[in-house]
C-alpha cells in the first residue's frame, strides 16, 4: 500500500487494493510505502491523464522515421505510403519495442490510461497479448482491440482481426487491461465484417473502437455504398453499441454528431494528428459533451495535445468551455471502459494518481495502486535498456518499410 503524504498541505491519501482511501493524518504505518507529496507548496495530486485514442504500434515513429517518397498529397496517400507500410512490417519484436517505448514515455508524462487501436497485418494472432504484456510490465492501464480491415487480404484478413479481438476477450485476465472490438474504418471493410464486429462486441458486452470520417474519403466511400455517411453505415449495421469509441469525426455534420451523442457514443478528437494530416478541424463536435482527447499515435503527452486543442479550437471558433471540458472527458470515457471511477480523487476511486508541480514533469505516478514513476524515474523497467532497444528497432523498421 502507498501513502500519498501531503503533510500540512492538505488531506493525505493511501491505496487499498488499487483504490484510494483517505489516510489518517500523521499515519506512520510501517507497511505503507511513503510518497513525498509535500516538498513544495505548489505540489498537487491529480488523476492520471487519459489518452482516448492512440496507436502503440507507431511508437517508434518519432525516432527518425524518414519522410515518404514521393511526398503524399492527400490523406489516403499518407495512409498508403506511411502508416500502412509501417504496420505491415511490424513483427513481435518491433511491436514490443515500440509499445514499451511509447508506454514508458506516456507514464513519464503523467498519462496513466491508453485506449489503443492496434493493427499489425503480418503479425495478427497474439499481437494484443504483446501490447497487454507491455502494459502489465510497465504498469499502464490499457484498453486494446485489433482494428479489423480488409485492405490487405480481404474478408479473411478481417476475420483474423476479429478473431484476435475475440481470442483476447476470452483469455485476458489482467484486471487493468480491457479488450475491445475494433474496426480500422468503414472504408476498408465490407458490410459482413461490420455486422460481425457488432455481433462480437455485443456478445462480450464491450464497446467498438473505430475511425470515422477522419477524411472526406471515408464519407464518399460510405455514400458510394448507399449510406449518408460512415456513422450511419456503422449504426445501421449494428456495429456501434452504447459506449463505442468513434475516433476523429472531422467530417461529421452537427446532425450526425447529435445522433452519435444520442446513441451514447464517445467521440475522440486528435488535434495534432488532424493538423499534421491536413484533414481539417472537427467543427461539428461542439454539439456533443461526449468528446475526449486522443493523440492518434503521437506521444501521449496530453498537456501538449491539450495545448494544440486550445490553439486550433480557438482559431476555429469553438467555445472555450467546450474546449476545457474536452480535456477531461477522457476520464468519463475511461471510467465507462474500465467500469470503475477514474479521474477523481475520492474514496474508492481508482488509485491512478500523478503527483507534481503543474507545468513540470510528474514526480510520482501511481497506476491501480502500483508505483510506476518515483522521484521522476520509471521504476517498472530499465529505461536506458528500453530506449536502446527502441533506437535499435527503429532503423530496422524504416529499412523494411522500403521493401513493401
Ligand atoms: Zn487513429
Amino acid at each position: 500500500m502507498i501513502l500519498f503524504d501531503r503533510g500540512t498541505l492538505g488531506p493525505s491519501w493511501q491505496t487499498d487494493g488499487g483504490k484510494l482511501i483517505p489516510a489518517a493524518r500523521h499515519s506512520r504505518d510501517e507497511s505503507l510505502l511513503l510518497l513525498d507529496c509535500a516538498w513544495d507548496p505548489r505540489v498537487v495530486l491529480a488523476p492520471g491523464a487519459i489518452n482516448a485514442h492512440t496507436h502503440l504500434y507507431s511508437g517508434l515513429a518519432s525516432l527518425g522515421m524518414p519522410p515518404a517518397s514521393p511526398p503524399p498529397t492527400n490523406f489516403l496517400e499518407i495512409l498508403q505510403r506511411v502508416w500502412w507500410r509501417l504496420d505491415r512490417v511490424l513483427d513481435e519484436a518491433s511491436l514490443r519495442a515500440s509499445a514499451r517505448y511509447a508506454i514508458a514515455e506516456a507514464l513519464l508524462s503523467g498519462t496513466t490510461t491508453l485506449i489503443d487501436h492496434h493493427e499489425s497485418p503480418s503479425f495478427i494472432e497474439g499481437s494484443l497479448d504483446v501490447l497487454a504484456s507491455c502494459a502489465q510490465e510497465l504498469g499502464i492501464r490499457l484498453a486494446v482491440g485489433y482494428g479489423a480491415t480488409e485492405r490487405n487480404g480481404g474478408l479473411a484478413e478481417a476475420q483474423r482481426g476479429l478473431g484476435e479481438c475475440e481470442r483476447f476477450l476470452r483469455t485476458n485476465q489482467r484486471s487493468f487491461v480491457r479488450g475491445l472490438v475494433a474496426l480500422h474504418a468503414s472504408f476498408t471493410v465490407s458490410d459482413d465484417t461490420i455486422r460481425a464486429a457488432g455481433e462480437l462486441a455485443r456478445k462480450h458486452a464491450v464497446p467498438l473502437h473505430v475511425h470515422v470520417a477522419e477524411d472526406q474519403a471515408d464519407v464518399l466511400d460510405a455514400q458510394r455504398r448507399g449510406y449518408p455517411g460512415p456513422l450511419e453505415r456503422l449504426l445501421d449495421l449494428g456495429a456501434l453499441p452504447e459506449g463505442s469509441i468513434v475516433a476523429h469525426g472531422v467530417h461529421l455534420t452537427e446532425a450526425q454528431v447529435r445522433r452519435a451523442h444520442e446513441a451514447k457514443l464517445w467521440l475522440v478528437q486528435n488535434p495534432r494528428s488532424n493538423e499534421g494530416n491536413q484533414v481539417g478541424y472537427p467543427r461539428a463536435l461542439k454539439v456533443s459533451s461526449r468528446v475526449a482527447l486522443g493523440t492518434d499515435g503521437w506521444p501521449a503527452d496530453m498537456e501538449a495535445e491539450a495545448a494544440a486543442l486550445r490553439r486550433l479550437g480557438r482559431s476555429n471558433g469553438d467555445p472555450e468551455d467546450a474546449l476545457t471540458a474536452r480535456m477531461t472527458t477522457g476520464h468519463a470515457l475511461a471510467s465507462d471502459v474500465f467500469a470503475e471511477p477514474l479521474g477523481e480523487l475520492r474514496a474508492n476511486a481508482a488509485a491512478d494518481v500523478v503527483v507534481g508541480i503543474p507545468g513540470e514533469a510528474p514526480r510520482h505516478v501511481v497506476v491501480a495502486g502500483r508505483r510506476v514513476v518515483v522521484a521522476g524515474r520509471l521504476v517498472t523497467a530499465d529505461l536506458t535498456e528500453l530506449r536502446a532497444r527502441a533506437h535499435e528497432a527503429a532503423p530496422e523498421l524504416w529499412k523494411r518499410m522500403e521493401s513493401v
